[in-house]
């Protein structure tokens, strides 16, 4: 199995706090792993190292056989590296479509944007996605009017426009309702087996985590606490420990 990102030995703290220290960790291509870990352990730190959001102090990061890590946020996303925030960050004040259509690649967007031309191509493959996501009949309302569970529907489509090769998201269920969790769960599935796009997913809710990863990380205090298949990760003492006796809950 040809691993599509490799971490090996990053760290990285601010001022005292080591958020991650010596994080080893790879994911294959083509696959869906997780990550997990309590609250405060490194987890979104980690997923900003990956994506060049900040500089690490060590180690190296790989993408696809190349080194990364001196790279910055559009670099890494020009080689189909994105990641999806815990939060949503979707412009609430611009429709659907135009949420999708701001979201196509750097070089569409600047002209169309320029001119107020918008490429058929773009708009065809935005209607494409918010029907693949079920928001289609919701393509003209704008983004603020949508349920929160909604938003991250639309914000998994608006990375899904520029065709990314890896997608890593950041607690994509929190907040939403149980309906809207499985077809987001569905979603990411059929993205995967049907557009080929490895997944790096953060998850709290362990049914969800537990379902959709072949493998899982976990992380306690910054580090590795332990790795290996959900059944094996579910009944870990050090990952039951880490969860009910962790410093940070
Ligand atoms: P998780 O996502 O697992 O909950 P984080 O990666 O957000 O954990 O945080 C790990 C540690 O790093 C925490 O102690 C947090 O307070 C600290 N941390 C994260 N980002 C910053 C930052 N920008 N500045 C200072 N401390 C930070
Ligand atoms: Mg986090």
């Amino acid at each position: 199995m040809t691993a599509i990102l490799e971490v090996h030995g990053v760290r990285k703290a601010f001022g005292g706090v080591v958020a991650n220290n010596d994080v080893t960790l790879s994911v294959p291509e083509g696959k869906i792993f997780g990550l997990i870990g309590p609250n405060g352990s490194g987890k979104t730190t980690l997923f900003n190292s990956i994506v060049g959001y900040h500089p690490i102090d060590a180690g190296s990061i790989r993408f696809q056989g190349r080194e990364i890590s001196k790279l910055r946020v559009p670099g890494i996303a020009r080689l189909g590296l994105l990641r999806t925030f815990q939060q949503t960050r979707v412009y609430s004040k611009m429709t659907c479509v135009q949420n999708m259509i701001i979201s196509a690649p750097r070089t569409h967007r600047d002209w169309s944007y320029m001119f107020r031309r918008i490429s058929p191509t773009d708009t065809r493959k935005a209607e494409e996605l918010l029907k693949f996501v079920g928001l289609y009949a919701k393509r003209h309302l704008r983004a603020g009017d949508l349920s929160f569970g909604q938003q991250k529907l639309l914000e998994f489509a608006m990375a899904l426009m520029s065709e990314p090769k890896m997608l890593l998201l950041d607690e994509p269920t929190a907040g939403i309702n149980p309906t809207l969790i499985n077809g987001l769960m569905n979603r990411l599935r059929r993205a995967n087996s049907e557009f080929g796009i490895t997944l790096l997913v953060i998850e709290h809710n362990m049914r969800v985590i537990m379902n959709l990863a072949e493998h899982i990380y976990c992380l306690a205090h910054g580090q590795l606490l332990a790795d290996g298949a959900p059944e094996a990760i579910q009944s870990d003492p050090r990952v039951i420990d880490a969860y009910l006796g962790g410093a940070h809950g």
